[in-house]
């Protein structure tokens, strides 16, 4: 796995994320959390750091623009071997110049 993105979300994203949970007051979260990430093959991961108490910047997650805490998150992709092969070529190329 690799990292895909790294962000801050909302905690109603981070109870989700960690549990699976949907705040009642928030019952179209798993689809606002969809509509901003449309090809969903990716794992989002709750990493439990760059802990904010109080923000009113953007949740990365589900795009809530409401005040609150700010947990740290990650987007995992699988690694495929596509992918893998690429960075190889990168790390060739590096070498080159
Ligand atoms: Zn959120």
């Amino acid at each position: 796995m690799k990292v895909y993105f790294e962000g801050e979300c909302c905690s109603d994203c981070c109870l989700y994320l960690a549990n699976g949970e949907v705040p009642e007051e928030r019952s179209n979260l798993e689809s606002a959390i969809l509509a901003n990430w449309p090809d969903l093959d990716k794992f989002f991961l709750y990493n439990g750091e760059g802990y904010d108490e109080f923000s009113m910047s953007e949740c990365d997650c589900c795009g809530s623009r409401l005040g609150g805490a700010r947990y740290g998150f990650v987007v995992l992709t699988p690694e495929t071997e596509e992918t893998e092969e690429t960075e190889e070529k990168g790390r060739q190329g590096d070498r080159i110049t």
